[in-house]
């Protein structure tokens, strides 16, 4: 059988740390047959467009990509590609796994969290007003009339949705990947007590729809306080499940947490597509030397191999990162050691195939 994937190289060390995963992914030999795309930067010089019709058509085609980190210009019409990326095609939940990994020193050896956050709504929705603008000073004068509410004159204002659909949707997706996925219990963040017809509604909702789900544990924890349990005592968490804004954030505590953004891999779903991207940006600073940690981009294709059903191939995959890592075979610089990003994936890929 044959499956066609989009791959999307990216910017910064994206390129790198997308041949190493095609390397390991190829060694793996699945019959991926690899659908080559730009976005980001090099699209924008091949096709004048950082997000090209071409790219959209074939992740739609394929229903399933990898992506390696992509940067946004400023000036350029998009506020993020990403973000246009995940709504363009409704990718509406952000799955992000921190395992800690053996062989890298950990403050708590035992983590093993999952985020899953809401990607399409919150303030990273895009409605914005710039401060001073002729739609900020109108917005004033409606926030006015409508309560009394007093908005400064100087003041920037970023809009946060949360919606009822859109939550009932995220809670399910939750709920299902941790029945599915034999998790222990699911935590809820929120700040309802402050914004209490977003996050309260997000609460609410989530009540309501988790009766369905009577044999999935859950509780629910104002953010803040989760902040402090996740640095604390993260290993009493398992699943995150966290509106938009929370849920980028807590991806980099957890990314921290297990020794760092090089090791964290992501998807986006939707109920169509699936995209699957590393947790880190494009790290313009070690980008072109060839040291940047593939381990993220590796794991996020484990994980594409399990979402085509590939598991056995999924869990080789798994095993030989944890093998490659655990006898310091070859680690990368922000691990502490000095191999390039092709060694550590040529370890792996060795690995995979024997
Ligand atoms: P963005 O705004 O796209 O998130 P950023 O530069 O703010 O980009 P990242 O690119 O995620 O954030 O990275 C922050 C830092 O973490 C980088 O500058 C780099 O030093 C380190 N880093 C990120 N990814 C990796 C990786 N795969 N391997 C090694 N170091 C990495």
């Amino acid at each position: 059988m044959v499956h066609k994937v989009v791959l999307i190289p990216g910017d910064g060390i994206g390129p790198e740390v997308a041949e190493a995963a095609r390397l390991v992914l190829d060694a793996v030999d699945v019959g991926i047959e690899w659908i080559e795309r730009d976005a980001g930067s090099a699209a924008l010089e091949e096709h004048g467009s950082l997000l090209p019709d071409a790219t959209l058509e074939a992740i739609r085609d394929c229903r399933t990509a990898i992506k390696g980190p992509i940067t946004t210009p400023v000036g350029t019409g998009f506020r993020s590609i990403n973000v246009a990326l995940r709504q363009e095609l409704d990718l509406f939940a952000a799955v992000r796994p921190a395992r800690a990994l053996p062989g890298v020193p950990l403050r708590h050896p035992a983590v093993d969290l999952v985020v899953i956050r809401e990607n399409t709504e919150d303030l990273y929705q895009g409605i914005e007003f710039e401060r001073g603008s002729p739609e900020a000073a109108a917005l004033r004068g409606e926030l006015e009339a409508l309560g009394g509410f007093q908005l400064a004159a100087d003041a920037g204002v970023t809009v946060k949705p949360i919606s009822v659909a859109g939550t009932r949707r995220i809670v399910r997706f939750a709920f299902e990947y941790a029945r599915a996925n034999r998790r222990r219990k699911v935590t809820l963040g929120h700040k309802a007590s402050v914004m209490r017809y977003s996050d309260g509604l997000f609460l609410r909702t989530a009540r309501e729809s988790a009766v369905e789900f009577a044999d999935v544990p859950w509780e629910d924890v104002q953010i803040d306080h989760l902040t402090a349990r996740l640095v604390m005592r993260p290993a009493d968490l398992d699943v995150l499940l966290l509106p938009n804004l929370y849920g980028d954030i807590l991806s980099d505590v957890c990314a921290g947490l297990v020794g760092g953004l090089g090791l964290i891999p992501g998807a986006n779903i939707g109920w169509e597509y699936a995209v699957f991207e590393p947790v880190h940006g494009s790290a313009p600073d070690i980008a072109g030397q060839g040291i940047a940690n593939p381990i993220a981009m590796i794991l996020s294709g484990a994980m594409l191999l399990r979402h085509l059903g590939r598991m056995e191939a999924a869990t080789r995959v798994e095993g030989a990162v944890d093998q490659v890592l655990s006898v310091g075979e070859a680690r990368t610089p922000d691990l502490g050691g000095s191999s390039t990003t092709m060694q550590v994936a040529e370890a792996i890929a060795s690995r995979v195939a024997a």
